[in-house]
């Protein structure tokens, strides 16, 4: 069987940690085997990022956008003991949110559906995808602990010198306060994105605040997005037959609850770390959850949404055998090749891409997995495999359907 021809490269970022060793181990069982892979490699584990002042994960970010398609490993984002385990010269920010703050993307996370792995709401049949706007709001705030009695004011200070200002509170005692923040901009792409992403994948795109309470702050984010949607996406979605509706956040969680999925759910950044939780592990487990981002100008880098599973990676180190679920790997490397194919017209690729995908469902479905599925499912008598055994197991299926 001759091997699938590539024409651009993708970005390809390796990782750390177990996820680093998954990631050889599809490279050579379920790759190159069948595809003349060709990629552009960003080594982002934590050595060399050390070595080259994080640098590469610079680098890799602006391949990103030269060449519109990446697929990342986990990686590690250091912290206090990480600088010691890895002798750091700083403890560099986290990959994600370099290359995000690069690519100005949004990510939208999405469950890997198979049966015998339900999730605990028994109505939701397809994925819900969250789309969490990265920007601002709580995340970038700025609090204080107010001591005593005094008043707390919003004071804007506009490049001219005039000021407009806001009573936030006449304090009578002690208390706390805090100030969000958010710009326009952001949430125009943070728009873009999502209804860019929704046409993709053909799913109807809901969005929620609380504008009913916050008159002006979340109101800014509904009128954005009407804005965007009445200008510059409504023909598209009637030709795509697909629906934008918006709600406010209880209601749309009252809603997400009865419905049965299949619809993409943007939220805002406090929401969508919440949310993106909850629908997680109602659908089951974080290893069957994948994570892509997708800029504005539709470059798009896929990943899992599980770390580096660095517990396992321990255990192997120490020459015991793991188990440790690469289906998210896989379909993060799916996603992008199927997306290059789209890109490249090379319809082949995408067709592996599909087949791959379903080779890693059928081989669960069989009753073979890994022991955080074994855990979980409703499959009788599952077999666990280990780490090799399961990515061999998918090959298996796989040449079964090439
Ligand atoms: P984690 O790697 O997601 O793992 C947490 C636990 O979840 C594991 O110990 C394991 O549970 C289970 N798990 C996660 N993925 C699994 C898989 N594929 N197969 C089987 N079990 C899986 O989170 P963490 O341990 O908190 O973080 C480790 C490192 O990852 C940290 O350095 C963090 O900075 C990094 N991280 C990176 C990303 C990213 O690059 N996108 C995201 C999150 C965290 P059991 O141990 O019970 O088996
Ligand atoms: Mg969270």
């Amino acid at each position: 069987m001759s091997k699938i021809v590539m024409k651009t490269p993708l970005v390809e970022m390796d990782g750390d940690e177990m996820t680093r060793i998954l990631w050889q181990m599809i490279k050579d069982e379920l790759l190159t085997p069948f595809i003349d892979l060709k990629t552009e490699y960003y080594d982002l584990g934590l050595e060399h990022r050390n070595a080259t002042n994080d640098q590469v994960t610079v680098d890799s970010a602006e391949a990103t956008k030269k060449y519109g398609v990446a697929v990342k490993c986990a990686t590690i984002t250091p912290n206090a003991a990480r600088m010691e385990e890895y002798d750091l010269k700083e403890m560099w920010k986290s990959p994600n949110g370099t290359i995000r703050a690069i690519l100005d993307g949004t990510v939208f996370r999405a469950p890997i559906i198979v049966k015998g792995i339900e999730p605990c709401v028994r109505n939701w049949k397809k994925p819900i995808t969250i789309a969490r706007h990265a920007y601002g709001d709580v995340y970038k705030n700025s609090e204080m602990v107010i001591p005593g009695p005094g008043k707390v004011e919003l004071v804007y200070t506009a490049e001219d010198g005039t000021q407009t200002s806001e009573l936030v509170h006449q304090f009578t005692g002690a208390g706390v306060v805090q100030g969000q923040h958010n710009i326009n901009a952001s949430i125009e792409s943070f728009a873009r994105s999502c209804f860019n992403y929704a046409l993709d994948t053909k799913q109807d795109l809901w969005f929620a605040t609380k504008d009913t309470i916050s008159k002006k702050y979340d109101h800014t984010f509904k009128d954005i997005f009407q804005e965007i949607f009445d200008a510059e996406y409504q023909q598209k979605f009637a030709d795509a037959g697909i629906t934008y509706f918006y709600t406010l956040i209880d209601d749309a969680v009252a809603r997400v609850m009865k419905s049965e999925g299949g619809y993409i759910w943007a939220c805002k950044n406090y929401d969508g770390d919440v949310m993106s939780d909850m629908v997680s592990s109602a659908f089951g487990s974080l290893a069957m959850m994948t994570s892509v981002l997708v800029s504005p100008q539709g470059v798009y880098e896929y990943e899992a949404a599980h770390g580096t599973v660095q517990r396992h990676y321990y255990k192997h180190l120490k020459g015991e055998e793991t188990s440790t679920n690469s289906v998210a790997t896989i379909f993060a490397w799916t996603g992008a090749l199927r997306k290059r194919g789209e890109l490249d017209g090379t319809p082949e690729l995408c067709t592996f891409a599909d087949k791959l995908e379903k080779a890693c469902i059928q081989t669960i479905e069989s009753g073979q997995m890994t022991k955080d599925l074994a855990l979980i499912t409703t499959i009788d008598e599952p077999v666990v495999l280990n780490s090799q055994d399961f990515i061999k197991a998918i090959r298996k299926t796989l040449e079964g359907m090439l």
